[in-house]
């Protein structure tokens, strides 16, 4: 099945939004055995909306079209899809209705240019839209099969996977698997020497890279595929040993506590903050986190965490023993039973050839010892916090895996 997306708004095209459509859309497709073949983004003009339309049916067997529902003059998708497909536009009176009573729900005045919002191409079925206003459609037409969604995230992709995917579900036959893992604390260059090794010839691979953590799946077809998979996903965790993890770190981190009942306080100077809020993205987690500090300057270490001030004075603020004195301030004033800590320095000012910019220590204090890392991250100011953040988060599971 050739699936296309288009992605219309000029605001695309001018970088001013993302396109997280796609992603997500891509991703949830493969999740079901369907590939994307091809991707557009178009902008809002109704003559290369036709253009790109007329492309899809051409060389697509499914096109998931996202954007240009609204109400305004730039919504062009009703439009192009109506010449494209010569489809004219019929007005639902259903459809209408439901605009309006929705409208009436929220205690606003509709619109007369939300009337447009009730005119489909003939023939497409209307796409219930609960989340906004703008309603979507599916259509098939001149051999294509079309889903005109919302351009909204918070509105496409509920449709998309309340209409489309189950749609797409069923036509296609999904005859691979896959298995997913992450690795921390190794070069992209090891991973991918390590499982090549592994995989060999019985599947293929793919490896992305992000914070310093190495994400790889393994994909393979065939009748005995969950064997192979069993079989390779293992030896791939074998040999990466303490360095597999099956989640994000923060979700590692957050299952170790809970597991054990313990409670964890973070102290952060350099990632600002950054593993709180990767801490408390993790549902569940204030079973475990007591409390988190960004003690930026020496006087704040020293009043919050009691740092002693001549360790400040002789040995600067982004040392070992700065880091070490964090953590276990931080675990003693919040009463936890984990410290953790960070102090370095981000950039792109204030290296020196003693401590150079990317320069990370990192403490955590558990059951009356401390352990102390001493590592040089490149990258940006928001690379070294963004790794910083994943290493502190990685040694914070070493000694509760450890201890
Ligand atoms: P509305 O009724 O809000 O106008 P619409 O269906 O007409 O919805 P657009 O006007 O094309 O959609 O887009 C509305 C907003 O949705 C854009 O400003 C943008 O922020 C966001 N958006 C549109 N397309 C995408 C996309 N592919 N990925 C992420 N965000 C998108
Ligand atoms: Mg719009």
């Amino acid at each position: 099945m050739r699936i296309e997306v288009l992605s219309t708004g000029t605001e695309l095209l001018r970088g001013r939004s993302v396109d997280t459509n796609l992603g997500a859309i891509a991703r949830e497709l493969e999740a079901v055995g369907g590939e994307v073949r091809y991707h557009a983004t178009c902008g809002d003009d109704l003559a290369r909306l036709v253009e790109e339309l007329k492309l899809a049916a051409s060389r697509a067997d499914v096109c998931i079209m996202t954007g240009g529902l609204g109400p305004t003059e730039d919504d062009l998708t009703r439009a192009a899809v109506e010449e494209a497909l010569h489809r004219p536009l019929r007005f639902r009176p259903a459809l209408w209705r439901a605009i309006r009573s929705r409208f009436r729900r929220l205690g606003v005045r509709v619109a007369a240019i939300n009337r447009r919002q009730a005119f489909l191409p003939g023939g497409a079925g209307a796409l219930a839209n609960a989340n906004g206003s703008a309603p979507g459609f599916r259509l098939e037409a001149d051999g294509l099969l079309l889903f005109a969604l919302p351009g909204p995230p918070r509105e496409a992709l509920p449709m998309f996977r309340r209409f489309v995917v189950p749609e797409l579900a069923r036509r296609l036959r999904k005859d691979w698997d896959l298995w997913e893992g992450k690795a921390i604390g190794l070069p992209e260059a090891d991973v991918d020497a390590l499982v090549r090794r592994i995989v060999g010839k019985r599947a293929t691979y793919g490896l992305t890279v992000s914070g310093g953590v190495v994400s790889i799946s393994v994909r393979t077809g065939g009748p005995s595929r969950r064997k192979i998979l069993r079989d390779l996903s293992m030896r791939v965790r074998r040999a990466l040993g303490r360095r597999f993890i099956d989640a994000p770190i923060e979700e590692v981190v957050a299952r170790l506590l809970a597991k054990r009942c313990l409670t964890i306080a973070v102290a952060e100077s350099c990632t600002g903050g950054l593993i709180a809020h990767r801490l408390t993205n993790v549902p569940g987690i204030s079973a475990s986190l007591l409390e988190t500090a960004v003690t930026y300057s020496n006087g704040s270490k020293v009043r919050r965490l009691s740092v002693p001030e001549e360790v400040l004075r002789k040995r600067g603020a982004v040392s070992p023993e700065v880091a070490a004195a964090m953590a276990e301030g931080m675990a003693r004033s919040s009463g936890a039973d984990v410290g953790l800590a960070t102090t370095g320095i981000a950039g792109p000012a204030g290296g020196t050839r003693e401590k150079p910019v990317g320069l990370v220590y990192t403490a955590v204090a558990f059951r009356g010892k401390t352990a102390v890392t001493e590592r040089r991250f490149g990258g940006g100011r928001p690379d070294v916090k963004d790794r910083a953040a994943t290493h502190a988060l990685n040694l914070a599971r070493i000694v509760l895996q450890e201890g």
